[in-house]
C-alpha cells in the first residue's frame, strides 16, 4: 500500500511552492487509496511556532487536502537519539568542534587552491586531550562520515540519478545543544513509519543520497524518490523570494478557487494539458508521475484569475448553496440564480454584489444620448415579478416605440437595469430582479461596487 507523507517545517505559511508537494504526496497516495501523512518537521523550537502549525493545517484543509495522521517530529526525538546512538556505536558519528567561522576560512583555502570545498575531517585528527580541551570550551556537534560511495537510484521523475558520496562534505547530524537535524530526523521517520514514496523538491536530490546511505546503515531500503523540478516565477527567476507574496491565505483572500489553484498545480511541469478538476479525486485520476519533466516550472499567477472564473463557470449548485445561504439569497430563487450567475463571475463574492443589485435596484448606468431613450423605455416596463420572456417582450415594445435595434436598444437598458456593461443573458436575470430603479442621470462612470 501506497504510504506518502508531507513534512513542512512549520517556520512559515504555506505557499504554492509547498503546497505543490503536498498535492503530490496527496494525490499519489489518494489514486491507490493509500495513507497520507503530515509530518510537522518541528524541531527547530526557535523558529517552529503554533501559529503556522494552525495556518499550514487551516490552508491544507481548506483546500481539502485532509491527512490521514499528522505526526510531530518535535514528540519523537527519542528516536532520534536511539538512531544517533546506534550509528554513534558503529563509529560513523564523530564528534567535531570548528566554528562556522574556521569552517568558512577552510573552504576559502581549498577554493583558492581549485580544490572542491568539501569538509576535511580535521576533528578526525584531534587526539582524545585536544577533544577534552576544545569540549571544555565549547560543546562538540555530530557528523556523520559518509563512505565514499556512490548513491545510484531511479527517481519516480528524475530517472537514474548517480550521486558520489565522496564529493559531500560529512552532514551534521547532531547539534552542539543536542537537537537532531532534518537530514537523520526524516530517514527515522520515514523508516519508522514505513513511506513507501518520498515526492519532494529536487533542491533535495543530495540530501537523498546522503538519506540513502543512512537508512542502509540503518538496515532499512529505501522508499521510492521522487524530486519533482522546482516552480520560477513567469519569466524563469526563482520563487523563492516571492514565495512570502504567495502564500495560500494571500490567495485565498484574493478569491482564488480552491479547485483553481489545486488543478493548476496539478498539471503545471506536466505534459499532459490542463483539465479542470471538479474535485481532488478526479485531480488524482489525471495525475501521472512519468509525464513530468524535470525542466523548471513557471508559475504564473496571473493564470489563477482565469482559472478561478472557469471553475467558477462549472461548479455545481449543491457546492456553492451553502454560501448563497450565507448571503441570505432566497431559497426558491438561489438555484436559478446559480446557474444565471456563474458563468459570469471573477470570484465567488461577486455573487454578493449581484444579489445587492437584483433585489434593492442597481444604481443605473446612463449616458448623456441614451437618458430620454431609458426614460421612455422603463415608463414601459412593469415593476417585478419578471420572467423569462419579460426581457424579450419589453425590448419588443421598446423597439417599437423608440425604433431602435440590436446594440443601441439592448446595452442601454442593461446598463441602466443592472448598473454594468456585462453580465448574463438579460432574458435570464429579468426573473430574479426584485427591484427596479427608475430614477435616472447621466451617469457613465466606473460600475458601482459594494
Ligand atoms: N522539512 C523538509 C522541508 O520542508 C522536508 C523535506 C522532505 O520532504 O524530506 O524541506
Amino acid at each position: 500500500m501506497i504510504k506518502t507523507r508531507f513534512a513542512p517545517s512549520p517556520t512559515g505559511h504555506l505557499h504554492v511552492g509547498n503546497l505543490r508537494t503536498a498535492l503530490f504526496n496527496f494525490l499519489l497516495a489518494l489514486k491507490s487509496q493509500g495513507t497520507f501523512i503530515l509530518r510537522l518537521d518541528d524541531t527547530d523550537t526557535e523558529r517552529s511556532k503554533q501559529e503556522f502549525i494552525d495556518s499550514i493545517q487551516f490552508d491544507l484543509e481548506w483546500l481539502g487536502i485532509h491527512w490521514t495522521r499528522v505526526e510531530r517530529q518535535s514528540k519523537r526525538l527519542e528516536l532520534y537519539r536511539e538512531a544517533a546512538e546506534k550509528l554513534r556505536q558503529k563509529g560513523q558519528l564523530y564528534e567535531c568542534f570548528e566554528t562556522q567561522s574556521e569552517l568558512a576560512l577552510r573552504r576559502k583555502t581549498l577554493l583558492n587552491m581549485g580544490k572542491p570545498p568539501i569538509y576535511d575531517r580535521g576533528a578526525l585528527a584531534l587526539t582524545e586531550d585536544e577533544r577534552e580541551k576544545r569540549r571544555s570550551q565549547t560543546p562538540g556537534y555530530w557528523r556523520y562520515m559518509l563512505n565514499g560511495q556512490r548513491i545510484n537510484w531511479v527517481d519516480g521523475i528524475q530517472g537514474a540519478i548517480s550521486i558520489d558520496t565522496s564529493s559531500l562534505s560529512d552532514p551534521v547530524l547532531i547539534r552542539a545543544d543536542g537537537l537532531c537535524l532534518y537530514t537523520l530526523a526524516s530517514v527515522v521517520d520515514d523508516v519508522e513509519m514505513g513511506i513507501t514514496d518520498v515526492v519532494r523538491g529536487a533542491d533535495h536530490i543530495t540530501n537523498t543520497a546522503v538519506q540513502i546511505q543512512l537508512m542502509s546503515q540503518l538496515n532499512h531500503p529505501h522508499p521510492r524518490f521522487v524530486h519533482h523540478s522546482l516552480l520560477t516565477g513567469p519569466r524563469g527567476e526563482p520563487l523563492a523570494k516571492r514565495l512570502g507574496a504567495l502564500s495560500i491565505r494571500d490567495l485565498r483572500e484574493q478569491g482564488i478557487e480552491p479547485m483553481a489553484l489545486l488543478s493548476l498545480l496539478t498539471f503545471s511541469g506536466s505534459r499532459q494539458d490542463l483539465k479542470m478538476g471538479s474535485n481532488l479525486e478526479d485531480l488524482a485520476s489525471y495525475f501521472d508521475l512519468p509525464n513530468f519533466s524535470t525542466a523548471p516550472v513557471k508559475f504564473n499567477e496571473s493564470d489563477l484569475n482565469d482559472l478561478t472564473s472557469q471553475c467558477l463557470a462549472q461548479m455545481p449548485f449543491s457546492a456553492i448553496k451553502d454560501l448563497l445561504e450565507e448571503y441570505k439569497i432566497p431559497a426558491h430563487l438561489a438555484q436559478n440564480f446559480w446557474h444565471t450567475l456563474r458563468a459570469n463571475l471573477n470570484q465567488r463574492k461577486d455573487l454578493h454584489d449581484w444579489w445587492k443589485i437584483l433585489r434593492d435596484g442597481a444604481v443605473p448606468l446612463v449616458s448623456k444620448d441614451d437618458l430620454d431613450f431609458v426614460r421612455q423605455a422603463f415608463s414601459l416596463l412593469k415593476s417585478p415579478p419578471y420572467d423569462q420572456e419579460t426581457w424579450s417582450q419589453w425590448t419588443k415594445l421598446v423597439s417599437h416605440a423608440t425604433s431602435r435595434k440590436g446594440k443601441g436598444l439592448y446595452m442601454p437598458l442593461r446598463k441602466a437595469l443592472t448598473g454594468r456593461a456585462q453580465g448574463p443573458e438579460m432574458n435570464n436575470l429579468m426573473p430574479l430582479i426584485q427591484k427596479v430603479t427608475r430614477e435616472f442621470e447621466v451617469s457613465d462612470g466606473e460600475p458601482q461596487k459594494d
